[in-house]
């Protein structure tokens, strides 16, 4: 540690505060707001030149100082060896449903880390001894029967007999998706058959099987989702997202561009058909708010609103964009913009409410996003694919706008097109001259993807020059694991462990690109996100393991990566450095 003229000072100070006192420790004058600095480290910072650093110094929430050896310490720096550990900028999920995941029922336990019948169940039980005795266990979507089996075997869920003996205090209750099917184990199967529910009387399937469906049809598994929902009360919504914020801490994801959820069928109170993607549009938002209001948000949650309206003059959007200010809050839950709906009567793109949504976007110079799944408009075979008719409305909306008087139509305004497992280079061309970009996605073809159900084209798509991010669509059809996102960036590989999108894969430095220095531009925040470089804000992730390196890390293992050390806004909000936590997802890894 260098004297200069502040230490001196500060040494002083505390001289001053020990006289006729017990001795007065600087950590204590510190109150917790001194720097941090992490040293010994592998620190990608992912800048433009790919600068690796060993040392950064954290201070007021900012990279204070990136490669400088120990410059700006003072007495109140905490410092913390790295151990050769390798570092990189908090992950940024640019397209994600944290806070539907925040109202999941019960308490939600990810299983997109469990590769095998034993390990989901080994995740169970860790979860169980995190909760009360009682308390309904849950994982509501974002894993599939797929990751338990390696193709070609037959897929299945745990039995009812392997759920009861795995956790025997709880319910216990898991569905894919939307909207099932699922599985419960017997506690749970005795309270839902006692409500009318049907368990285990599906032919072929075991006892403990919940039938699932169509999205947007009442299941036994939507129902069970219902009969839960009206157990839930204010303050396990506030424990529902803080439990969401810890795991996404605890795999590296530090910033969430939220895309909303699809409105209850009944407004506030919903009914049996609304799957794991519905929520009250009201009352969604209610505990990021308040965990907000009380400092307690440790990740950072942007917002996009989800409008999905019938009335072809779409008075929702139009009293949203009247009566609301695009780019409101601060660093931690900001306003962005519309999306991944804009209006979409029947979900469909290309429909009059959809035109007349997206035009009141680009006139009010919002923000906007719009998910495309490669499915034709209506899901009707036939009519035309989803991006076609999304990138071709964008262009009409945008020449509309020049034709009135506005030169630079919606070309400064940041339009995304997400998701994208198809596209041609003529229409990457057209979104790109409309200033617009593609943020793309790993975990959902990961999950549930085919040799024909594939894509993205990650590196048609970089070679097209357009902005292009990654995130995870979880977490109701995808993961949130970065790792596991990645892991299909770079190998092309599914869950059941096929090449599906071998041609079209990436390099691993790329892959993360995607993920930090490339979606800065996805949050309209480059200058303040995505990187570690001074000045910036302080987000990053110490690794498990050398994820760059595929002596340490074999390909097979890139989805079993998660963070040990995970700081956001300079402050550490996971720390599992020393190995000794007890988080059920580590149960799920090797
Ligand atoms: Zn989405």
């Amino acid at each position: 540690m260098k004297l200069n003229s502040q230490h001196a000072w500060l040494g002083a100070a505390a001289l001053a505060l020990c006289i006729g006192a017990t001795a007065a420790r600087a950590d204590d004058d510190c109150d917790g707001g001194g720097a941090l600095r992490l040293v010994n480290g592998k620190i990608h910072t992912m800048d433009k030149h790919d600068s690796i650093v060993s040392t950064v110094l954290v201070r007021n929430g900012r990279f204070a100082e990136v490669g400088k050896a120990g410059e700006g310490d003072d007495d109140c720096t905490r410092t913390i060896n790295l151990r050769g550990r390798t570092v990189v900028p908090g992950i940024i999920d640019s397209h994600n449903h944290i806070i539907l995941l925040g109202l999941r029922p019960g308490r939600d336990t990810r299983l997109e880390n469990a590769n095998s019948i034993a390990e989901a169940l080994a995740t169970l039980a860790a979860r169980a001894k995190e909760t009360q005795p009682g308390e309904w266990l849950t994982s509501v979507g974002g894993f599939s029967r797929n990751q338990f089996f390696a193709a070609p075997q037959p897929v299945r869920f745990p039995t009812l007999k392997e759920l009861s003996s795995a956790v025997g205090e709880h319910p216990v209750f898991i569905m894919e998706g939307f909207s099932g099917p699922g599985a419960v184990n017997q506690k749970a199967k005795d309270f839902l058959v006692a409500h009318g529910v049907p368990v285990g009387t599906t032919p072929g399937q075991d006892e403990g099987y919940v039938d699932g469906g169509a999205f947007g049809v009442a299941t036994p598994c939507t129902t069970a989702l219902f009969l839960l929902r009206q157990m839930q009360t204010r303050d396990s919504m506030l424990q529902g997202l803080t439990d969401a914020m810890r795991y996404a801490a605890g795999i590296g994801v530090t910033t969430h561009l939220d895309q909303g959820g699809f409105p209850f069928s009944v407004p506030v109170v919903g009914d049996p058909s609304d799957g794991a993607a519905d929520f009250d549009r009201y009352r969604a938002h209610d505990s990021v708010r308040a965990l907000y209001h009380e400092g307690k948000l440790t990740n950072r949650i942007w917002i996009n609103f989800l409008h999905v309206e019938q009335d072809v003059n779409t008075p929702e959007l139009r009293a949203r964009l009247l009566n609301s200010w695009d780019d409101f809050g601060n660093n931690m839950l900001r306003v962005l913009g519309i999306g991944e709906f804009t209006a979409s009567a029947f979900l469909a793109p290309g429909t009059p409410a959809w035109m007349n949504g997206t035009r009141l976007v680009a006139q009010a110079q919002w923000r906007n996003e719009n998910h495309s799944l490669n499915f034709p408009v209506f899901a009707l075979p036939g009519l035309p694919l989803d991006w076609k008719v999304i990138i071709d409305g964008w262009q009409v909306v945008n020449d509309e706008l020049v034709a009135e008087g506005n030169p630079d139509g919606i070309k400064k305004l940041r339009w995304v097109l997400a998701h994208v497992p198809v596209i041609t280079p003529d229409y990457l061309q057209k979104l790109k001259n409309l200033g617009g970009g593609v943020n793309v996605l790993g975990g959902w073809r990961w999950l549930t993807g085919t040799a024909t159900q594939n894509g993205p084209p990650f590196r048609d798509i970089l070679a097209s020059g357009i902005p292009v991010g990654m995130s995870s669509d979880g977490m109701q059809i995808s993961t949130m694991s970065p790792w596991i996102n990645l892991y299909y960036v770079v190998t092309g590989k599914n869950a059941r462990g096929e090449l599906i999108n071998g041609g079209q894969t990436l390099g691993r430095n790329d892959a993360m690109r995607l993920y930090t220095a490339n979606n800065g531009w996805f949050l309209q925040a480059e200058d303040k996100l995505g990187t570690i470089e001074e000045g910036k804000l302080a987000d990053l992730v110490v690794v498990s393991a050398d994820y760059f390196d595929q002596r340490a890390v074999p390909d097979e293992r890139i989805k079993d990566l998660r963070s040990v050390l995970t700081v956001v806004n300079g402050k550490v909000v996971y720390d599992d450095l020393d190995g000794r936590s007890k988080d059920y997802w580590k149960a799920g890894m090797p």
